[in-house]
């Protein structure tokens, strides 16, 4: 499962900050997590609670952001919200358009102790 090994990753992300930091245990981590990054949710969560077991994240505090997905489009210059890769622009249906937000999958947070 694709996101059990970005669990997995994010673990390995903690386990190296405790250490790094003379700490023992997380007791807080803020995920930041992209409309457009492809990740379902509840997969997520759901590998997050097998993956975190006996780790330093195992009594950690949850904080997720969603990232909402905007794009511009290359061709008219449109700021849209797109849910979906590859969604067109909605004023002139061009499919180039550059992705500004929403492809973020990041720990943008970790309190240690
Ligand atoms: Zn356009």
């Amino acid at each position: 499962m694709h996101e059990l090994s970005i669990v997995l990753g994010i673990v390995d992300i903690a386990a190296s900050t405790v250490q790094k930091a003379n700490a023992h245990k997380v007791d807080r981590i803020e995920l930041e997590i992209g409309e457009l990054a492809g990740i379902e949710t509840d997969a997520l969560l759901f590998a997050w609670d097998t993956a975190i077991k006996n780790t330093v994240l195992a009594r950690a505090k949850r904080d997720i952001h969603y990232v909402p997905g905007k794009a511009r489009c290359l061709d008219c210059g449109e700021l849209f919200d797109m849910h979906q890769l590859y969604d067109p622009c909605p004023k002139c249906n061009n499919y180039l358009n550059e992705i500004i937000q929403g492809r973020e999958l990041k720990v943008k947070a970790l309190t240690v102790s």
